[in-house]
């Protein structure tokens, strides 16, 4: 059976961070991720907000040093999703991965991240890959001069929508409020930008097509009056829900399924530490997320040598 001081879930900002921090101590460090590195920062065309980089760095380049970083102290990155965590909360834990491997280790970061909200109307899962999308960086190139809508009023439905106008003619923003959650700086930019129509005190009822998205159904959520829209692609903000579903049972979690841990990271679970999106926490950036790692991993440290 493999074996490792530190088992990491999630090889996203937090994830890596903690593995950089983790390696640098000396740790045996394994980083498990089920797709690909990088998490949803990966998948965010620039990010301007992340200290150091003044012009902004494209989402993509900015993990992808991270996970050379990791890798360069020593941290080793394996695909594998997690199917079960026994021993929990025994000096020796166990994960087993869906394909039957087993893994032993005596600390584990609990660093998953979330994952997108669906809307949950007609339309959505038949047009998912067929115009409905959860990632304007992935899917954008795709919708070369047709016109998008994005759903949401938070800071990714603003950032993705002004990045929609490089390639498409027309980006609807359509929000259910008739205020934007998302930061006044893209709120300016969004009103700036010619390509974008505002759509709001709005929610989508129905997705519709052929083959491809051809239009969506919107209610005025005032008015109850109906109309529709006709668009080529749909991409969806409505927030984010925890990867958490397998370990509820394990670790404690708050109503919505974040984790609930202390300022050092820890669960309720001796020697299972959360960091990152999963996390109940007041702020999900990538800057808290790094933050997030490096506590955990140096709190991983503590409690191994306690326990040794
Ligand atoms: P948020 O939770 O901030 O926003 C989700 C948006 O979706 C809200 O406007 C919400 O409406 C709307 N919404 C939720 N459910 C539905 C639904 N069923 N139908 C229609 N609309 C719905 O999520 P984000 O993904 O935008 O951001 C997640 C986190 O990442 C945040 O902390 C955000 O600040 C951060 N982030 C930061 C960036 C940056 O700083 N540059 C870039 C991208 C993300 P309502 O407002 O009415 O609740």
């Amino acid at each position: 059976m493999e074996k490792y001081q530190v088992v990491i879930i999630g090889g996203g900002p937090a994830g890596l961070s903690a593995g950089i921090y983790t390696s640098r101590a000396f740790l045996s460090t394994l980083i498990l991720e089920s797709t690909g590195t990088g998490g949803q920062a990966a998948t965010t065309d620039i990010i301007e907000n992340y200290p150091g980089y003044p012009d902004g760095i494209k989402g993509p380049d900015l993990m992808s040093n991270m996970e050379k970083q990791a890798k360069h102290f020593g941290s080793k990155i394996e695909f594998g999703q997690v199917a079960e965590i026994k021993n929990a909360g025994a000096k020796e834990k166990i994960i087993v991965l869906e394909d039957g491997t087993n893994i032993q280790c005596d600390a584990i970061i609990i660093a998953a991240g979330a994952k997108p909200n669906e809307l949950e109307v007609p339309g959505e899962k038949k047009y998912r890959g067929r115009g409905v999308s959860y990632c304007a960086t992935c899917d954008g190139a795709f919708f070369k001069n047709k016109d998008v809508a994005v759903v949401g009023g938070g800071n990714a439905a603003l950032e993705e929508a002004i990045f929609l106008t490089k390639f498409t003619n027309k980006v609807y923003l359509i929000h259910r409020r008739d205020e934007f959650r998302g930061g006044k700086i893209l709120q300016e930019r969004i009103l700036k930008q010619p390509k974008i129509t505002i759509v709001l005190n709005s929610i989508v009822k129905e997705i519709a097509g052929n083959n491809q998205v051809e239009k969506i159904k919107i209610e005025n959520v005032q008015t109850k009056g109906i109309s529709f829209i006709d668009c080529s692609g749909i991409f969806i903000y409505a927030g984010h829900k925890p990867n958490t579903d397998l370990l509820k049972k394990i670790v404690q979690t708050d109503e919505k399924g974040y984790i609930i841990t202390d300022d050092e990271m820890k669960t309720d679970i001796p020697g299972i530490f959360a960091a990152g999106d999963i996390r109940k926490k007041f702020l999900r950036q990538v800057v808290t997320a790094v933050g997030d790692g490096a506590t955990a991993a140096m709190a991983v440290e503590k409690y191994l040598s306690e326990i040794s």
